[in-house]
């Protein structure tokens, strides 16, 4: 089964548009599909009118920005609920209300380090107003110049500790799972090997996840090395969770990974998509 369940599309900070994400999986031989932007739903529409024009067969998908103990940023991605729900809606509402404030003071900081004009520069790239997020600012600093790479951008100047980071309060790990619950849908956690988090601390976040209701972990991600793959593996084993796989694709020549081309599963986990109807 080539599922791949995490991509982005103009919704938030991918670069093609849902129909085109949609095409894209389809010509690579995805046979299970999920949209998950950041925060958002909105681009779920017009994925699902591409998907059945094609024969792709589709689940809804959310990728929501979590703050856990202060200072971590943590990503999980919700499965084939109702979205139409008003408690995610709103709930989501709430999260990307932040972020216009964040990216102005992130045009702010970056000032200071010569990087002058970015939060302008950042919006040329959204579509979604009010979604905008540190890709687009990543692909205006390329744009102007000032790096080569994604990877150089958020190394010298958006990662967290970098001059132009910013902190942020998300939403909680128990409203983000919540918020999926409630909408019908499945949590699970988005590429928990990319988290600076000490062993102990990624148990307990693990062990936290299952006890808000979290049912999965993405064991296999396009952002991931095969290092992690085989410690999330043995995350999933030790509690019990169903397993995904998705590619994180944002764009053509921007992404550790395009979508549907990845490694198989471990053949021992049961799959997230196992739950789907
Ligand atoms: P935000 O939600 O605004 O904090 O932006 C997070 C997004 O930035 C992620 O979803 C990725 O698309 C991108 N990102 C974060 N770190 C990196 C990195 N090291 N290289 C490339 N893209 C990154
Ligand atoms: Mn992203
Ligand atoms: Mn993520
Ligand atoms: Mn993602």
């Amino acid at each position: 089964m080539n599922a791949d369940l995490h991509s982005h599309s103009r919704a938030s900070d991918g670069v093609l548009t849902p129909a085109e994400l949609v095409q894209r999986a389809k010509a690579n031989k995805v046979d299970l599909f999920a949209l998950t932007d950041h925060d958002e739903v909105s681009g779920l529409r017009e994925a699902r009118v591409a998907a059945a024009a094609c024969g792709l067969p589709m689940v809804t998908g959310v990728e929501i920005s979590v703050s856990w103990r202060s200072d971590h940023t943590i990503h999980i991605l919700g499965f084939n609920f109702d979205s139409d729900n008003q408690t995610l809606i709103d709930g989501l509402a709430g999260v990307r209300a932040g972020r216009d404030a964040r990216a102005r003071l992130m045009g702010n900081e970056l000032d200071k380090v010569g990087i002058h004009g970015a939060y302008e520069g950042a919006l040329k790239y959204v579509s979604n107003p009010g979604l905008v997020s540190r890709s687009h600012f990543a692909r205006h600093i390329v744009e102007a110049g000032h790096a080569k790479t994604f990877g150089e951008v958020f190394d010298h100047w958006l990662a967290k500790g970098k001059p132009g980071y910013v902190t942020h309060v998300w939403a909680t790990l128990e409203q983000a799972v919540g918020w999926i619950r409630d909408a019908g849908g499945v949590a699970v956690i988005a590429h928990p090997g990319r988290y600076r988090v000490s062993k102990n601390e990624l148990h307990e976040l693990v062990a936290e996840f299952k006890a808000a209701g979290g049912e999965g972990l993405e064991v296999l991600s396009g952002s991931q090395s095969p290092d992690d793959t085989n410690k999330v593996a043995q995350l999933a084993r030790k509690y019990e969770l169903l397993a995904s796989r998705g590619s994180d694709f944002h764009g053509p020549g921007e992404s550790w990974m395009d979508i549907g081309k990845m490694p198989p599963l471990p053949e021992d986990l049961m799959t997230v998509w196992s739950r789907f109807n």
